[in-house]
């Protein structure tokens, strides 16, 4: 039964959890980021504009208060908007534009004026936000009377006048510095008068350094100030106050009068009304010499006077929608990135439960990724498990079969024996022999190989003469050799020392001589060679025999293959001679290799590091007979 992953330790589960937390914390990392420097950047060009406009504000102000009307306004209202780069539009109260800055089609006003211009209404609100100073650095928002200083109106000096104040000034100033070390600057007032400003000067002072010219009003001022007091006193007495004397900086004096008042000032008992009065005055006094009331927009180049990009709610639900789907995205990408990651993975449990099942197992090899690797590795090791369990169970049978036969020969030999059927004559016990030893055969080279497999077959390593080694073979075979009309040979190039256990170099090149001889029809010839390579000696069994076929080259060292799968034991080998010779040749540290041509012969080549091998020492089981 197969046994689902629990979603919590899911591969594709994980992998869209971390893509989904990397995606979170990188869309809120970016989102704050943007939204901090964003907000530092739009806090820095409103306040850009804030300045602007209250400069912008302030100017145009000043030109309401000097000038009677709009007309004369559009070079100062050009040049702003080119200092500014925004567009400046002045218009009536009911929005009929007077002044535009940009030529082309009228702007599209937004629904909210800038500000409105008024002299004689400035304000303060606006101009102590702005912080703007007015002209001679009065602040704007200073002005009690919310009438801009710069409107003189008839308080204007003409210029005979103001020369001779501003030399009246000078003296005085001269006076002051003179006889009290006091500091003492003239600045004009907008009316032209020079005010003097006389700080650190003792209190006495005043009265040492008098200036009659000064301290009067002027011809101008004086016929003003009748007007305005005139304008004044029609006031007081319609609101049925008692009159006031007004002086030329708009202060007043109360004048004796039939119900005895004593204050003097504009928060004593008679409340607002001198000051409302005083203030009306003035407005209609001025009014004919200021700019009519108008609005001010000011607005971007392209009429546009919404802010570029702002965190309003419409912007926040945008950013959101961005992130949902950037995180959309990246749940779309990480469940594709791991279905496709996590099938194969499936795939290969599957296949992994089959084989643990005993049934065929292979994936789809898809790709050539790291995963398209594992499966192809999975499936050559499936394919290299098949043939070994196929083979382990073959070498069963075959070794059971290699067992019976002459043990059933013995069995057969004496059974006979004992029913008196043959006679146990010397040849009749040779020939048992014969079976026992080809038995004990069998078993050896089992032997040989468990021992191998094991890992324990070890070596005993001493120097070798090859030459003569080869010498020793041959002689061995030379008997079998002769028997079969097959020529042995042997050669070998000059002195070849080599390090290795003679008894079983023996052992593995017997094993390859009397396969060659075996293979070698009468007539043929079997050549021992041996020769030096890149500091190996190789020793090559080559044979004039019958060849093996190209497919069944490398089954030549499987345990037990045998080209004739019919050919009994007698007529050949045990199976095992190959497999022995390849693990006695590993053992030494080197390898056995076969190369053949159907029909004209078969080469086995022997390749040993003429050093001996690292491990090629003494430990294990050592059986030096067979
Ligand atoms: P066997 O005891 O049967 O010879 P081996 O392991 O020595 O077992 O050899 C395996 C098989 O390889 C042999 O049965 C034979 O078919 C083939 N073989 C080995 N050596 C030769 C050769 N020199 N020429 C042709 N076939 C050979």
């Amino acid at each position: 039964m197969r046994a689902d992953v629990p979603l919590h330790r899911s591969l594709l589960l994980r992998l869209l959890a971390v893509s989904v937390l990397v995606s979170v914390c990188s869309i809120a990392a970016t989102a704050w980021l943007t939204a901090r420097s964003t907000t530092v950047a739009i806090r820095q060009e409103q306040g850009q504009a804030l300045a602007d406009d209250a400069r912008t504000y302030d100017t145009l102000l000043g030109y309401a208060a000097t000038h009677p009307g709009w007309d004369g306004a559009g070079e100062v209202v050009r040049r702003l908007a080119r200092d500014t780069g925004r567009r400046v539009t002045i218009t009536t109260e009911r929005r009929v534009p007077l002044v535009d800055s940009d030529a082309g089609p009228p702007a599209t006003l937004p629904a909210r004026p800038t500000a409105s211009i008024d002299p004689l209404h400035v304000d303060t609100v606006l101009a102590a936000a702005s912080g703007a100073p007015l002209a001679q650095g009065t602040p704007l928002a200073s002005v009690p009377d919310h009438i801009d200083p710069r409107a003189v109106g008839p308080f204007l000096l003409p210029g005979k006048e103001r020369d001779a104040l501003r030399t009246a000034a000078e003296r005085r100033a001269a006076c002051l510095r003179g006889s009290f070390g006091a500091a003492a600057t003239i600045a004009d007032s907008p009316s032209g008068r020079p005010v003097l400003d006389t700080e650190g000067a003792r209190p006495y002072s005043e009265t040492r350094c008098v200036s009659t010219v000064l301290d009067r009003p002027t011809a101008t001022e004086a016929k003003a100030l009748a007007a305005l007091q005139k304008l004044v006193d029609s006031c007081l007495e319609r609101r049925h106050e008692s009159k006031v004397r007004l002086n030329l900086d708009f202060t007043w004096t109360p004048l004796p009068a039939p119900v005895p008042a004593q204050a003097a000032t504009d928060d004593g008992p008679r409340g607002s009304v001198v000051p409302e009065c005083v203030t009306g005055s003035r407005r209609e006094q001025l009014a004919p010499y200021v700019a009519p009331p108008a609005m001010l927009f000011i607005s971007s180049r392209g009429g546009d006077t919404s802010t570029a990009f702002d965190l309003s709610p419409e912007n926040q639900a945008r950013i959101a929608g961005v992130a949902a789907l950037v995180l959309l995205i990246t749940v779309t990408a990480g469940v594709m990135a791991g279905t496709r990651l996590s099938r194969p993975l499936r795939a290969l449990t599957d296949a992994v439960r089959n084989m643990e099942e005993g049934r065929a197992a292979r994936v789809e090899v898809k790709g050539k990724d790291e995963i398209g690797r594992l499966a192809a590795a999975f499936n050559a090791m499936a394919e290299r498990r098949e043939r070994l369990e196929e083979l382990r169970k073959a070498m069963v049978g075959d070794v059971a079969h290699e067992l019976r036969t002459p043990l059933s020969n013995i069995r057969g030999w004496l059974e006979a024996a004992q029913d008196g059927l043959a006679d146990p004559d010397p040849e009749l016990v040779s020939s048992l022999l014969e079976e026992a030893l080809l038995l004990q055969h069998v078993i050896d080279d089992l032997q040989d190989l468990a021992v191998a497999d094991a890992g324990e077959l070890r070596v005993h390593a001493e120097p070798v003469d090859v030459a003569d080694l080869l010498a020793q073979v041959a002689t061995a075979h030379r008997g079998g050799a002769e028997a079969a009309g097959v020529t042995l040979v042997t050669r070998a190039d000059g002195r070849l020392p080599l390090v290795a256990d003679p008894v079983r170099l023996r052992q593995a090149v017997g094993n390859l001589v009397s396969n060659a001889v075996r293979h070698t029809p009468p007539g043929g010839t079997v050549s021992l060679l041996a020769h030096r390579a890149d500091g190996d000696v190789v020793i090559d069994v080559a044979d004039t025999g019958s060849g093996i076929a190209p497919d069944d080259l490398p089954l030549v060292f499987e345990r037990f293959w045998r080209v004739e799968k019919s050919r009994s034991r007698r007529s050949g080998g045990s199976g095992l001679g190959l497999p022995i010779a390849r693990k006695l040749a590993e053992a030494h540290g080197g390898s056995l290799s076969a190369t053949s041509v159907v029909g004209e012969g078969s080469t086995f080549t022997l390749r040993l590091p003429a050093h001996g091998h690292a491990g090629a020492h003494s430990s294990g089981p050592d059986r030096r007979t067979r």
